[in-house]
Formats: C-alpha cells, structure tokens, sequence
C-alpha cells in the first residue's frame, strides 16, 4: 500500500521549552565550572534529560527544603524550568542568596502577572487545569485564595460571595476551557475570565484536530510524563480517528500503523526533532 506522511508544522520544542533547553546548554558551555541544575525535570522528555546529564546537568526536587539548600554545592546554578516555581520557593532561594537561571516562559509569567493583580485587589482566582501539575501549583501560589478547577463538575461547584478572577494553564484545550467557562458563567456572569491558553498549544491542538480530519490514523508523540503530550494524544482520539501515543520512540515498532494509509504525526511542546524525525523514519520504512 502507498502510505503518505503528514507531519504537522507546529510538532515539538514550543518557544519556552526551547529557551530553557538553550539556557541549559550555553550554561553548561560556557559555565564549565559552575554546577547546573534544574529544579525538576527541565522536560518531560527523557532522551533530552539524559543528553543534558551527559554534559554535566543534574536533576533535583521541584521543590527545595532548607536542608537540600544546606547540601548545594558552592558552586550552584539553580535553572528554573520553563512551568516557573512557586512564590515560597522564590523567596527561599533568593533569601539564601543563590544562583538562579531563570528559564521560566514569559507566557507563564504574563499568567503570573493577572494573578498577582488579582491578588492585589484582594480577589480570589479560579485556575483551570490540571491540579498538581508544576504551572498551575507554581501560578496559584501567586494568589492570596483561590482553587484549582479541572472539570465542568468542578465548576458548577464553585461557591463565591465577591468577585473573582479566571485564567487557565497554558496547555488546557480549547473544548475544556469553553465549556468550564461557560459553566462559570452561568451562576457567575461577571467573573472576570482570562483565556490565558498560549499561542503555541492553540495552534498546536487546532492543527492536530484538523490532521485528523485529514488522515486514517495519528501518531502522537511525547513523554508520558509530559501533560501537554497526553492532552495532544486525547485531543486526536476524541476525533474517532485510531491514534497511537508513542513514549518511547526508540523501541516503537510501527506495525500497528500498517493498516493505514494516510498518517498524521503530530508531537507535544517538550518533543526533540530527534525523537520526531526517528519516528518518520520508522514510518516510511513500513512496508
Ligand atoms: S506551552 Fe506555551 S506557555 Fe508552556 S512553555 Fe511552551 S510556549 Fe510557554
């Protein structure tokens, strides 16, 4: 059978993740004697985290406590991912006088900013996300009080007696972000409602959406760990079309994808090229 190949444009590295992976790398060039490293996994891609720990980048907890500050090395170099951490942490750090790169997206912190002045005018905030994901624990502790909102359930359970501010992470759908607001709405009509969904992921799930319409399959890749990926790969099933979320492209096989002819491929914000052009490769070698 004659196979065709659409890979969507917007697949891979967004903009943030693709600053942060460039902070660490001219970091760990040209910083040699400093000790790099990131608050968490830079990325939920392993491929990228090992090729980064290869050049002398290591992982610590998202998080630091007072006594894992006491067990830096002097030498130090604290690199925020690209969700941002918490105020509490912030302040930690910077009141131990440590040294921080900060890799967090300026989309992030334009979101951080509505809340801080919502925070300011003493309102609560409403996240809608994913709850324990890293942005929306690290935005929410921005606010003075607020909740996290993941579903239209959620929503309709909201109990507000003053005004309150709306924003949602990055990385949610368009269809879950509509339907939560307009449920928000209802009781609550003038809640002031940010769409804060960044530019990167409304284009990337719209361009999915529309490969689907396209092709006879897809094929989503991204780390299992990454949210925005899973979402990607839930945005392609929720279309009908068979859609197959690879992990771990190095020991994926293809051959569930022989029944098909034309197949879209599309990959999350924290994919490397590699991991994506790996996967073309296997596809055009199915016979
Ligand atoms: S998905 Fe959007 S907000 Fe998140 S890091 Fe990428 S560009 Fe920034």
């Amino acid at each position: 059978m004659e196979r065709e190949i659409i890979v969507a444009k917007e697949a891979g590295f967004c903009a943030g993740v693709r600053r942060a992976v460039q902070l660490a790398n001219d970091t760990l060039e040209k910083e040699p004697n400093k000790a790099l490293c990131s608050l968490g996994p830079l990325i939920h891609n392993p491929s990228v985290i090992e090729a980064l720990a290869k050049k002398g980048m290591s992982v610590l907890s998202s998080s630091l406590d007072e006594k894992a500050i006491s067990e830096l090395p002097n030498n130090a170099k604290l690199l925020v991912r690209a969700h941002g951490v918490s105020k509490e942490q912030y302040e930690l750090l910077r009141g131990h006088k440590l040294d921080i790169l900060d890799g967090t997206c300026p989309h992030v912190i334009a979101i951080r900013r509505i809340i801080e002045r919502a925070a300011n005018d003493n309102e609560p905030i409403v996240i809608l996300g994913d709850k324990g994901h890293a942005e929306v624990t690290g935005l929410m502790s921005f606010a003075k009080e607020g909740t996290v909102v993941s579903s239209v359930e959620e929503a309709a359970s909201l109990n507000f007696d003053k005004p309150f501010t709306v924003v949602c992470q990055s990385t949610l759908d368009s269809s879950t972000f509509e339907a939560v607001v307009k449920e928000i709405q209802k009781n609550y009509p003038s809640a002031k409602i940010h769409n804060t969904r960044c530019q990167a992921t409304e284009k990337r799930q719209k361009e999915a959406l529309s490969l689907c319409d396209a092709c006879d399959a897809m094929v989503v890749i991204g780390g299992i760990g990454s949210a925005n990926s899973n979402r990607l790969a839930e945005i392609c099933k929720s279309s009908g079309k068979a859609t197959f979320f690879v992990t771990d492209p190095a020991n994926w096989e293809p051959d569930e994808l022989k029944p098909y002819r034309r197949i879209g491929v599309t990959a999350g914000a924290s994919t490397p090229q590699s991991d994506i052009d790996l996967i073309i490769g296997k596809l055009k070698d199915l016979i």
